[in-house]
């Protein structure tokens, strides 16, 4: 144990030239990529990768709330399940849920309630399953990232989009978004989720120690890349729905009708009794 202590402390996290190992700058997000409407089962979806993560979002609902005891007849449910695929991390994680992730799954249905319009949908729930594919530290500012833009995939009323990223500590340096040697080796980590248009706060966790003038310094490096992260998420979205001139153009002509049916003559009419002559 005494021999681990040393190693964490002997971990150098900034680099003499002031950059992090992985060669970004203290105030530098991880490269971030996001799609919507991945999944065609889903109502919405979305698909995020974030630096070494690579995160899942699907949406249902609003329906009908199950088991019926828990439906709420003025509001809305919004219930969250994050979970970590056993292959999304170095050491096999063992299937089910665990207290992290009944925590993350709680704290992001709370962030999601704040801006979902829910007094429109009273009994029913809406269901945000989050899909840990690959983790590598801040998964669930990813997830929440994610699962907002899985949530306007899927229409659901909302005040706004919420955007989340972490910042920390390490070596004494005030850094935005850590990876996982910076989480596991580093002074502090502060995840952040907020409603861009109004500067809400929504999730606000703390892991380790800051003192005051480093958490104002990382709430302005997290605010500041919510606001990013914010247009990629409003891109994501304009990709998936915008129609463009370019693309009806490039949209295939109209299959031709199918053919007419050839004329056929009526069948003559039944001979009667009389016979062809008449009468
Ligand atoms: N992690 C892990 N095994 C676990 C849980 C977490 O290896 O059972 C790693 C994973 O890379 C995760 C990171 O530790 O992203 C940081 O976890 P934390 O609880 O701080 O949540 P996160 O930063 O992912 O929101």
């Amino acid at each position: 144990m005494e021999d681990i202590e040393h190693i964490e402390k002997q971990m150098k996290l900034i680099r003499a030239d002031g950059r992090r190992l992985d060669g970004r700058k203290p105030d530098e997000l991880r490269p971030v990529r996001i799609e919507a409407g991945v999944l065609r089962r889903a109502d919405g979806s979305a698909y995020i990768e974030w630096g070494g993560n690579k995160v899942l979002a699907a949406v249902y609902g609003p329906r009908e709330a199950h088991p019926r005891h828990l439906q709420d007849p003025a509001r809305a449910l919004v219930q969250c399940r994050y979970n970590m695929a056993p292959f999304s991390v170095s050491d096999r994680k063992r299937p089910g849920p665990d207290r992290r992730s009944v925590e993350i799954s709680k704290v992001i249905s709370e962030a999601f309630s704040a801006v979902v319009f829910r007094e429109q949908f009273p009994r029913t729930s809406v269901d945000i399953f989050i899909e840990v594919l690959q983790a590598d530290a801040g998964t669930r500012c990813a997830g929440l990232t994610a699962a907002s833009v899985a949530l306007a995939d899927a229409g659901v009323p909302m005040r706004d989009l919420v955007a989340s990223c972490a910042s920390g500590k390490i070596d004494g340096v005030v850094c935005l978004d850590l990876n996982k040697e910076e989480d596991n080796f580093g002074d502090a980590d502060c995840p952040l989720a907020i409603v861009p248009r109004t500067g809400e706060i929504v999730l606000l966790q703390m892991d380790g120690h800051l003192t005051l003038d480093e958490f104002e310094k990382a709430m302005e490096l997290s605010i500041g890349a919510t606001h990013r992260l914010y247009e990629m998420q409003r891109d994501a979205l304009r990709r998936r729905y915008s129609t463009t001139l370019e693309d009806i153009l490039k949209e295939p002509p109209p299959l031709p009708a199918p053919p007419a049916p050839e004329f056929e003559p009526p069948p003559p009419p039944p001979e009667d009794d009389f016979g062809p002559e008449g009468i």
